[in-house]
């Protein structure tokens, strides 16, 4: 970038500065400024890096604003810095460098104040000491909302990333974070942990003879029968294809097998419709039950309630077994 005249011989009014509104007939505010730099910058120019803290005030083209590139985090936020705006004031104000990158959109002239001269403005300038917080409070403001939108798409996208798209069940990203913990807290506080594996029955059969969106849909049918059939401190999981598991903390074994039986029960009397007009088979599912022993872990827990799945399966399908004693 290259000066091309000063702000005193360059015709341009500090009224025209958003930084000087209202502070325009300042004549003290005029003395100090006329010395100042007018930069030119081509399109795609950078500003020159500069280790001084300076205030740039565009006065003709645009300049893009892309914050904290020092770090390497920046998320691409970029904002357009138009004729009479400024960047810089913070630097100035908290001394640190600019850590932001400054580019011309277009050919731009653009006011160059150095940190000191900023000070002697605000020392002379109240209106402009004024107008320089009521900036920064709005620069506050949009910081603010900016990550609080982005905290909501971040949740979002979490969520998203927790939950089984077609089912709405948690998923086993969920689980493989949540159920190590329920394992912890099982055996430091000596309250029993259920886990109930779930298999639909010949499913296989289902998708060969009704295809494979009622398929999905008989999918969601059966987690709506879990989910509909708990307690708000049990969780109903997609384990995987047409496998699904609950996790009932609190709850001894006996308990566990009425609460296997009764989903067993809605199971089989949920409705699959394809189409409105046209009710689906119903569908079965076996289930297998087992409570978190001692020294087992939730590898363990897991395997122990797909062995009683197993046995289900093995002993006709559409019926709950528990894990074997001892097993
Ligand atoms: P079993 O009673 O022994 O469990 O028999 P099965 O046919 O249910 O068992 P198998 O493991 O042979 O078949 C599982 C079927 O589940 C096959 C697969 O196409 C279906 N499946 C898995 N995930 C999905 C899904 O997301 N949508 C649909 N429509 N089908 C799925
Ligand atoms: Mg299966
Ligand atoms: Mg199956």
């Amino acid at each position: 970038m290259k000066q091309i005249s000063t702000f005193g011989s360059a015709g341009y009014q500090p009224g025209d500065l958003q930084l000087l509104r209202d502070a325009g007939d300042d004549a003290a505010v005029a003395r100090l400024l006329a010395p100042c730099p007018i930069m030119r910058l081509n399109a795609g120019q950078a500003v020159a890096e500069s280790n001084q803290a300076r205030l740039y005030i565009v006065l003709r083209g645009a300049l893009a604003v892309e914050t904290d590139t020092s770090t390497g985090m920046t998320d691409g936020t970029v904002s357009k810095v138009l004729p009479g705006e400024s960047v810089g004031e913070q630097s100035v104000l908290d001394e640190e460098a600019n850590l932001a990158s400054i580019t011309a959109l277009e050919d731009s002239d653009i006011l160059v104040i150095e940190a000191h001269l900023v000070w002697q403005l605000i020392d002379e300038s109240n209106v402009l000491a004024r107008n320089l917080l009521r900036l920064l409070s709005f620069r506050i403001r949009a910081a603010n909302a900016q990550l609080r939108r982005r905290q909501k798409v971040g949740e979002f996208y979490r969520q998203m990333s927790m939950n089984d798209a077609l089912t709405g069940l948690y998923n086993r990203a969920w689980l493989n974070d949540v159920l190590p913990r329920l394992t912890t807290t099982a055996h430091s506080t000596g309250a029993p942990l259920a886990l109930i594996m779930i298999d639909l029955d010949h499913f296989k059969r289902f998708n060969d003879s009704h295809g494979h969106l009622a398929g999905d849909q008989a999918l969601r049918a059966a987690a709506q029968v879990l989910s509909g059939a708990l307690r708000p401190t049990d969780f109903a999981v997609r384990y995987g294809g047409e496998e699904m598991m609950v996790l009932l903390p609190d709850t001894s074994g006996p308990m566990a097998v009425a609460v296997a039986e009764r989903l067993c029960e809605r199971m089989q009397q949920a409705q699959v419709f394809a189409d409105m007009r046209l009710p689906l088979p119903h569908i079965t599912a076996s289930f297998g039950v087992a409570t978190l022993e001692a020294r087992q872990n939730e590898q363990d827990l897991i395997a122990s309630a797909d062995a009683a799945l197993y046995r289900a399966k093995e002993l006709g399908r559409n019926q709950v077994a528990q894990q074997a004693a001892g097993s």
